[in-house]
């Protein structure tokens, strides 16, 4: 055992050696073949630009992109969508990507593949090992590194020629107009409301184009807003986020313990429309027109994906600006001081979301607790209810758990109002009617909704029976009693 451990050691050893000394082999090829200015031969072209007839130089670069770049971009330059002029317009364009996650890898790759002219990227995180089956630029050699770094090693893996601008930092509406003026379209690549209500806003009061994405377990939705970016008041302009989504989702649907599942494909397929959009609209020449009159009135519409429906792709029409938006309607007040101050409070905006908090102390047992109960075989005929997704509960579960999804006791919150259904459906005939009932969740919010919710449809028998739950759920457990169990 000792010696294989010892001859793999040494085999390791030996592989980073060889791969360092690849590494300096390749870097000295990379140096002996780049081209090294010759200050002999700039003399020399700058004197025969003084000649005047210049017929035995070599001939002058005369066409508008690089030499390389012609090749580079060749299989979109001959589509009418770019041409030329588009590619012209998309090597002049600075885009913005905030977040660099399932949306912005894709979005950023393909913007940087393009050839844009500046890419910047916003993000304050660093690469988990949860985030690669999505987030397909990172990598697993790059865990622990911050997500704009992995990002644009990754682009400029693809096309060096592209100027990249890190932003190590999240979004915030003191950092806001500093970062998002330096561009001219914004791509929103966030998860969260209260990150794109900032967005948005900046991008209204900046006068930039904002392709807002969005990806939640099957489903996906894309937007154009802000397009044209006409100024505060203007009813030429595009909606912005507030004109479509006036109010927040409620909280508590945004962070929940059901909430975090999401399929790669799905996120990647919002982002690359994105970066399609991103590209249609620089090419057409969005920025020429912000500082002039647009060509034709772009009808806004919104785009929804749902990889389950048999319609995976489906466009609603949207209306123009809202004649009362917050934000972009003549009867805003939002000024970038009012912004930079911090007045308008985002996180208030979208709602606290304050963990749940509706049982005594005395309904509510810790996992030690239950461990013991289970271990010394005392309250051998109680139930323990796991209020989880099936999904989750598949995964790991607490031996003897039964599994009944809060989602399914919340959809059939009618039927049950009476107990009968539930008594029947999810409760043993053979649990004693003075048998204990215990709850446990993910992080323990919806395991004391569950609990409140039985006790009021009289579950409780009038407190012959104790019902409960377990403070802190499945992540208690694993922290307190058994550490194997796999969790997300
Ligand atoms: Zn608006």
């Amino acid at each position: 055992m000792n010696l294989s451990t010892n001859k793999a050691q040494e085999l390791r050893d030996k592989i980073s050696q060889t791969e360092e000394e690849l590494q300096d082999l390749r870097r000295q090829l990379v140096e002996l073949e780049s081209p090294v200015p010759d200050p002999s031969a700039e003399q020399e072209s700058t004197s025969a630009l003084d000649r005047e007839n210049p017929v035995d130089t070599i001939p002058e670069w005369k066409w508008p992109l690089k030499e390389d770049e012609y090749s580079r971009y060749a299989r979109q330059l001959i589509l009418p969508t770019v041409g030329i002029r588009g590619q012209l317009r998309l090597k002049s364009t600075a885009v913005l990507v905030i977040g660099a996650g399932g949306l912005g890898c894709p979005a950023a790759a393909y913007l940087a593949g393009a050839g844009v002219g500046t890419l910047g990227v916003v993000d304050g995180d660093t690469v988990e090992a949860s985030n690669l089956h999505r987030q397909i630029a990172h990598s697993t050699s790059r865990v622990g590194m911050m997500k704009v770094d992995s990002l644009i090693e990754y682009c400029r893996g693809l096309n060096p020629n592209v100027p990249y601008a890190p932003h190590r930092e999240h979004l915030t509406p003191q950092n806001a107009e500093s970062i998002v003026s330096k561009y001219d379209v914004v791509l929103d690549c966030t998860d969260h409301p209260t990150s794109r209500y900032l967005i948005s806003d900046i991008c209204v009061l900046l006068q930039k184009p904002l392709v807002s994405a969005s990806a939640l377990r099957t489903d996906g939705q894309l937007i154009v807003l802000n397009n044209p970016p006409t100024a505060q008041g203007s009813k030429e302009g595009g909606p912005c986020y507030r004109c479509v989504f006036p109010k927040p989702p409620p909280a508590d649907s945004v962070v929940s313990c059901g909430e975090g599942g999401i399929l790669g494909p799905v996120v990647g397929v919002m982002g690359v429309l994105q970066a399609l959009e991103t590209i249609k609209l620089i090419a057409a020449g969005i920025k020429e027109e912000i500082n002039s009159t647009p060509k034709e009135k772009v009808t806004p519409s919104l785009l929804l994906f749902s990889a389950t429906s048999t319609t995976s792709f489906r466009s609603i029409r949207m209306r123009s600006r809202r004649p009362d938006c917050f934000a972009c309607s003549s009867k805003s007040t939002l000024t970038l001081k009012e912004l930079h101050s911090g007045s308008l409070d985002y996180v208030q905006f979208c709602g606290v979301t304050t963990p749940v908090n509706v049982l005594k102390p005395e309904e509510r047992i810790t996992a030690t607790e239950y461990n013991a109960i289970l271990a010394k075989q005392l309250d051998k005929t109680h139930l323990l209810l796991d209020v989880r997704e099936k999904e989750h509960f598949d995964i790991g579960s607490i031996s003897g758990a039964v599994n009944v999804p809060f989602s399914t006791l919340q959809s059939r919150g009618k039927s049950i109002t009476n107990g009968e259904r539930l008594e029947l459906e999810y409760i043993p005939d053979t649990l004693p009617p003075d048998a204990a009932i215990y709850v446990v969740c993910r992080v323990g919010n919806d395991s004391q909704l569950v609990t409140q919710k039985l006790k009021e449809m009289g579950l409780d028998k009038n407190g012959g029976r104790f019902i409960g739950d377990i403070k802190g759920g499945m992540q208690a457990w694993k922290r307190e009693v058994d550490n194997t169990m796999p969790f997300t």
